[in-house]
This record gives C-alpha cells, structure tokens and sequence, in this order.
C-alpha cells in the first residue's frame, strides 16, 4: 500500500509554544543552579547537527522491516514508522523490533483506506484501533499520525487530536512508492532543510539502498536524523533539545521571571523493574505544593503515572510533574524501549 499523492504543506506550526516551555524550564534550571540539561548521547548526535530531519517510513511493518531495520542501526538512524494498525496486528514482534531499534511510531491507519471518504465516527474507530494494535505491541502510545495518501479534512485532523495525535504529511516525497531509482530518491532526500519530513516506504529496496547515500548527503551538509515534535510536527533533536546555530529559535535575552517560592529535595527510588518497564517513586521533602520536573533518556517513555498531575514539554521526555493533593510520593511507569539502563532524572524541586 502506497502513497499515490504529492507532497503538501504542513499545518500552521506552533514555535512560539515550544519556546516558552523551553524557557520555563530552562528558568527552572537557572533558578535552583540545578545540574545542566540532561542530553542522551546517541550516535546520531555525535556529529555537528546545524539542523535536523524527519526520515519516515510508512506501510510497516511489512516482511522487510527487519532488513530495514539493520540498514538504519548500521547507518546510526532513528526514524519514524507510520505503522498500518492491520499489519501491526499481524506482526507484533516487527513493531516491537521497530522500538528496540530506537523508532518512533506512528498511525497510518488500520488499513490504508481513504479516510476522508469517512464519517467521524468510523475515523474515530480506526484509529483507535490502530492505536490499541500499537500500544498492544510496542507499549507506546502514537503521538503522531498520518493519513493515507496524505489525504485529510478538518474532521480527520480533529479526530486524530482528540486521540493525541499531531497530524505529519510531509515536505519531500522521495517518490520511493512510484518506481524511482536509488539515485532519483538520494537527489530527492538532497532537497530537505532543517526541521523538514520525508516520505520513505517500509517494504522497498530500492529505499533501503538509498539509505547511506542519504545519510551520506545528510552528514555533509550537517543535517541529522530527529524526532518529530508532536506539538509542532517538525523535526527536532531526539532528546528536544533545539540545535545549535539554529536561526529560527533565537532564546535571546534573559529567560524570564523565574518561579516564586523555594527549593526542596525529590528522592527517586525504583520499587519495580520488569523486563519491558519499570516504576519510578519520587518522594518530596521540604514542602507540599510542589513542582518536579523529571527528564527521560530516548527512547524511554513514561505510560503511567499517578498522585501528581504532569505536563509534557514538546519532547515528551521532560515531565513536570505537579502536587494534587495525594501527598508527597508519586510515580509513574516508564517503558524502557530497549533502553533498559536508563533511569529518569530529577532537574528541579520547586515549592510554593
Ligand atoms: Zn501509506
């Protein structure tokens, strides 16, 4: 099942949002003198990143997505799969290889139908059904979907918000899907600039081929593999934090007002590991209206989380969790995602 449309423009982008969360937190951190920013080291960074870009692959899983897979390891990759809900259901254990391997995943349907053809309701069943299919397999809830053909209206992007989910078509279509040869797709990859998606198919060898060549390209004029931001659909560093020499997130200035009240001490503990997850209890000294925030190392994500209520920043990996009144302990489940080391950790402790 192919994409059969051209490329499109995205929807309107909200930088200014994911600035200011950046600056709160960054306003936290400056505050308390808390330790620097926690930043995962993954291969992918390892290089001078001016930029990054969304590589994706659509269709998955197919019989393929194992070799697709190696190219991507060998070639230090982390790219997003807009997986086909059917073929999930159909092959758990390549969706949970696709998040071992360091992917993100996405919703593209339960079975690649034309959607805009459908009523709300039907729109409604097939993604959540896709998105049962995914969190069955992999543990991860989508936070992006794309639709099929890259077709859409205001009631498909509207459902897709109501179950969580950041609608991404794409900037560059390496036209993979129509027959194009390794050459034509690494020229059409050439074309990306920071923060752009590209549309790559699961399932064609030609795709897989082209994968070093555009690592290559990528590299040269240093651009990186990132995550898509949920909250804004561009692509971003893994971790969220923005690239450096990045013209259009200018943090300019003094970061603003820092928050009132004082500092107090979170202690974590992990009551339960198990082999896909484990659970972090975080006990508050010094006060009971408080404030933490918590950083995760990618791929690992929080599922669960209880007597507190979190925010997210546009990352997904850093949690401010906040007091409700249920005392001075919480917790949440983090999935590990293959990364099985990894534990969260404590930026700041704010009371008042
Ligand atoms: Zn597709």
């Amino acid at each position: 099942m192919i994409s059969s449309t051209g490329g499109s423009g995205h929807p309107s982008r909200s930088r200014a949002s994911r600035l200011t969360v950046r600056l709160a937190v960054l306003a936290t951190t400056v505050a308390l003198g808390a330790v620097g920013v926690a930043v995962s080291a993954t291969p992918s960074s390892a290089a001078a990143c001016n930029g990054y870009v969304g590589l994706t692959f659509d269709d998955g899983p197919t019989g393929s997505t194992g070799a697709l897979l190696n190219v991507l390891r060998a070639n230090n990759v982390r790219a997003t799969m807009f997986n086909v809900g059917q073929n999930v259901q159909g092959n758990p254990s390549a969706a949970r290889a696709q998040v071992d391997a360091g992917m993100w995943i996405g919703n593209h349907s339960w079975n690649h139908a034309h959607m805009t053809s459908m009523g709300q309701s039907q729109m409604q069943s097939d993604l959540s059904q896709t998105n049962s299919a995914i969190q069955s397999a992999t543990g991860v809830r989508p936070q992006l979907f794309r639709p099929p053909y890259g077709e859409t209206n205001s009631t498909l992007q509207s459902v897709a918000s109501s179950l969580g989910m950041r609608q991404v078509i794409w900037d560059v279509d390496s036209q993979d899907w129509n027959g194009a040869s390794v050459s034509q797709i690494v020229s059409n990859a050439g074309r990306l600039q920071n923060g752009q998606v590209i549309l790559m198919h699961d399932g064609i060898q030609n795709t897989r081929d082209a994968i070093p060549q555009i690592m290559a390209n990528l590299n040269s004029r240093g651009l990186c593999p990132g995550m898509i931001s949920p909250s804004t659909g561009r692509a971003v560093a893994p971790d969220g934090t923005p690239p450096t020499g990045t013209p259009t997130t200018p943090p300019t200035g003094t970061p603003t007002t820092p928050p009132a009240g004082g500092g107090c001490t979170a202690t974590a503990t992990y009551p339960n590991v198990w082999g896909d997850r484990y659970n972090t209890s975080v006990t508050v000294q010094g006060g009971s209206n408080w404030t933490v925030v918590v950083a995760l190392t990618a791929p690992q994500r929080v599922n669960t989380t209880w007597n507190g209520t979190p925010s997210w920043d546009s990352s997904g990996y850093v949690m401010t969790m906040r007091s409700n009144g249920s005392g001075n302990t919480f917790g949440f489940t983090t999935m590990m995602n293959g990364n099985s080391s990894a534990r969260p950790q404590i930026r700041s402790c704010t009371t008042g």
